[in-house]
């Protein structure tokens, strides 16, 4: 596929937690910037495909936020959630999210099956949040909520000041669907993964990365895909870079992944080009291998 010129940069930085102060104030003034709608510094989200493991098309994707700058630079999460959950502009950042997302659902309605959305500890843990999602969907009446799921972290449910599972349940209530992310990099107790109302396990992707060659991992994959099961919750493996991880999940019973082995997150116009095409899993397999026509 052509790159386009221009756009789609992404600027990558190093993980190091001590970001210097300059950054982490000119990161704060750029959110504030974006959020008062200053056209220089803008909010889109990219959209990541999950894909169906026993019909190789596209089911559903993820929603994932970035920043571009006046300098046309597009900035990943990394570089300004955390800034924006200390400073609260998590909240209305995050409400941007959500409207954004159920209106390019609206716009795939035809085509898309489903749209999560990543939701921080800070925005569940506001009083306003499920009459705020209540709100958002009554202005979307001809998207079924069950077409929305909300991601929300262990680590951020054990953190958490607030009763989680009985704000989960509010949003079970209202139709919404919850999808427990990062599975297995928390506590992952049992008896608590039992008591939360959440529909979707999402593998982190520390077990799925090398899966194929590593019979421990594979393990812990048949253990929680049964166990999820056994539960009534689905499971998605993130982090699927290879073909023979694929294969392995597949093989394994795991009914959906999502990962760089079929598509990056993407920004919204090519998303769409490949939702339209139907791109499939074989299509993306015969591609990387030089075309088996
Ligand atoms: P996440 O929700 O676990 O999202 C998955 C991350 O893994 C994304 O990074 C995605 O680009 C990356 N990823 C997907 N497939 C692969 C793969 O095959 N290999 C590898 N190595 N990585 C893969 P991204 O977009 O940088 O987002 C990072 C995190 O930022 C997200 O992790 C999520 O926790 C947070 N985030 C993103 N958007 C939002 C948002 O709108 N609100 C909130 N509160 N958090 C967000
Ligand atoms: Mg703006
Ligand atoms: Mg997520
Ligand atoms: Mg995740």
């Amino acid at each position: 596929a052509a790159k386009r010129a221009g756009g789609n940069r992404l600027q990558v930085f190093t993980d190091d937690l001590r970001v210097p102060v300059q950054e982490r104030i000119a990161a704060e003034a750029r959110l504030r910037r974006a959020l008062a709608s200053d056209p220089r510094y803008t909010l889109p989200l990219w959209f990541q495909p999950v894909v169906s493991t026993a019909t190789g098309r596209i089911i559903g994707a993820e929603a994932l936020v970035r920043m571009r700058t006046e300098q046309g630079n597009v900035l990943a999460p990394g570089h300004f959630i955390g800034v924006a959950e200390e400073t609260g502009m998590i909240v209305p950042l995050g409400e941007h999210v959500l409207r954004s997302a159920i209106e390019h659902l609206q716009h795939w309605s035809d085509w898309l099956g489903y749209v999560s959305v990543n939701v921080s500890p800070r925005q569940l843990a506001e009083a306003d949040f499920v009459p705020m999602v209540a709100a958002l969907l009554a202005e979307y009446p001809y998207i079924d909520p069950s077409r929305l799921v909300l991601e929300v972290t262990e680590t951020a449910l054990i953190s958490s000041t607030v009763d989680v599972s009985e704000r989960l349940a509010l949003l079970k209530q209202l139709g919404v669907r919850v999808a427990l992310d990062d599975f297995g990099t928390g506590y992952s107790s049992l008896t608590w993964l039992k008591s939360l109302p959440a529909d979707v396990v999402k593998l982190d992707r520390s077990f799925v990365a090398g899966l194929a060659d590593d019979p421990r991992k594979a393990s812990i994959i048949s253990a929680v895909l049964w166990l999820a099961h056994s539960l009534g919750m689905s499971t998605i493996a993130e982090g699927v870079e290879e073909f023979s991880d694929w294969e392995a999940l597949r093989e394994a019973g795991c009914p959906a992944v999502q990962g760089y082995f079929f598509s990056k997150p993407l920004p919204a116009p090519e998303f769409d080009r490949m939702l339209v095409a139907g791109t499939t899993v074989a299509d993306v397999v015969n591609s990387t291998f030089g075309g088996v026509h």
